[in-house]
């Protein structure tokens, strides 16, 4: 039986934090006992301070690993791709204070690009997801400028590989067509997810990263994830369907009529701008199309070792002039080239746009 879990958390050393997490978990306890491999999946999506609420709190991903480890002898392994700051790993780990607390936990950093891509219904996924037996999935409570709010649901579109998630929003520069896949995306991950989110210190305007943070002290949990992002939404006294991925569940016919929303005395949140002034269609277009990262071949340090066409899941890399050459308009942005590389000679270039929008 579906059940939300919710707790108000003064900060995130509070007791109720833990004991929410512990009794979340309980309920879970025998999914937990008998998985053998656990990834652990938090919102990383930039090189950004914990007080920016723009990444999962690194104390709220400690609080779920002490825990977890009480449930599971699993294998533990944390990861994400962080979109657009793809190839910049390493320094968001450092930065967000995640890989940190990963580190002394003992939890195993993986990269969602060292996994195969596998395709599913013509999305295409990391085998990541098809490798661990439950993802536990732990989403910042965010505003966001394109579907309205980043939570659970959304944040499991981080199991895309590469910036192939950038090229999912050129393809549906429409908000509620982005909500709607988006959607559908995390209905093929079946039913291997837990959910705990974090809006203890949520993101509110222009999110998901240029809004500013505030205090909101919500922790939440459901293995449902729709559930638990509609609780979220109305905690914070918006519409179900102000957030697009839910509202593309709602309309595919959930039925939300089991949930029991606690009242709470948070105040509304700031809403992007970009849901207050629509801007036209082919202006979303226009900008989707110029914000691109795509691999090129480095010939200098190139070996032509061949590693990098064998590992590319849609032949876009031929032989010309004996050097690997990408076809540009074949490549679907996985980064499994640049991932299998060993000489460092598949570099990212970056759009004009993509400079401007995203800071190195
Ligand atoms: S894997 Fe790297 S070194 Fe080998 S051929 Fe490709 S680009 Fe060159
Ligand atoms: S060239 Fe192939 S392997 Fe490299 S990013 Fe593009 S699709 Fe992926």
């Amino acid at each position: 039986m579906r059940k939300l879990f919710t707790a108000q958390c003064g900060s995130y050393q509070d007791d109720s934090l833990k004991e929410l997490i512990d009794i979340y978990f309980e309920s879970e306890k025998d999914r937990l006992a008998s998985a053998s491999k656990i990834l652990i999946k938090p919102n990383l999506l930039s090189a950004t301070p914990p007080d920016r609420a723009v990444t999962t709190h690194p104390d709220f991903v400690r609080a779920v690993i002490s825990s977890l480890k009480h449930f599971t002898k699993a294998e533990l392994i944390l990861g994400d791709s962080p979109g657009a700051n793809f190839g910049k790993y390493e320094k968001v780990l450092d930065v967000t204070g995640i890989g940190r607390v990963a580190e002394e936990e003992g939890v195993g950093i993986v990269r969602v690009e060292s996994y195969e891509p596998v395709q599913k219904d013509g999305f295409m996924f990391s085998s990541l997801a098809d490798e661990v037996d439950i993802i536990i999935n732990l989403p910042k409570l965010k505003t966001h400028s394109l579907t309205g709010l980043t939570l659970s649901v959304k944040n499991l579109f981080g199991l895309v590989p590469g910036t192939a998630k950038v090229g999912f929003h050129r393809k549906y520069p429409s908000d509620t067509e982005l909500g709607a896949k988006i959607y559908q995306y995390f209905t093929l991950l079946g039913d291997k997810t837990l959910h705990i989110m974090d809006g203890i210190i949520a993101h509110e305007g222009d999110g998901p990263s240029r809004g500013t943070p505030i205090q909101l002290g919500i922790a939440a949990a459901c293995s449902d994830a729709v559930g638990l992002d509609i609780a979220v939404t109305r905690m914070i006294g918006l519409k179900d369907s102000f957030c697009l991925t839910t509202a593309e569940a709602l309309r595919t016919g959930y039925d939300a009529s089991w949930l029991d929303v606690p009242e709470t005395n948070v105040s509304l949140i700031k809403i992007p701008m970009s849901r207050k002034v629509r801007v036209p269609l082919f202006m979303k277009k226009f900008v989707a199309e110029q914000v691109y990262v795509k691999p090129v071949v480095l010939k200098e340090p190139c070996i032509k070792c061949m590693l990098c066409k064998k590992s590319c899941p849609v032949d876009a890399i031929s032989v010309v002039d004996s050097y690997p050459f990408i076809d540009k308009n074949k490549c679907i942005e996985c980064f499994c080239c640049h991932e299998v590389c060993e000489s460092d000679a598949v570099g990212l270039q970056r759009s004009w746009l993509h400079k401007i929008m995203v800071r190195s």
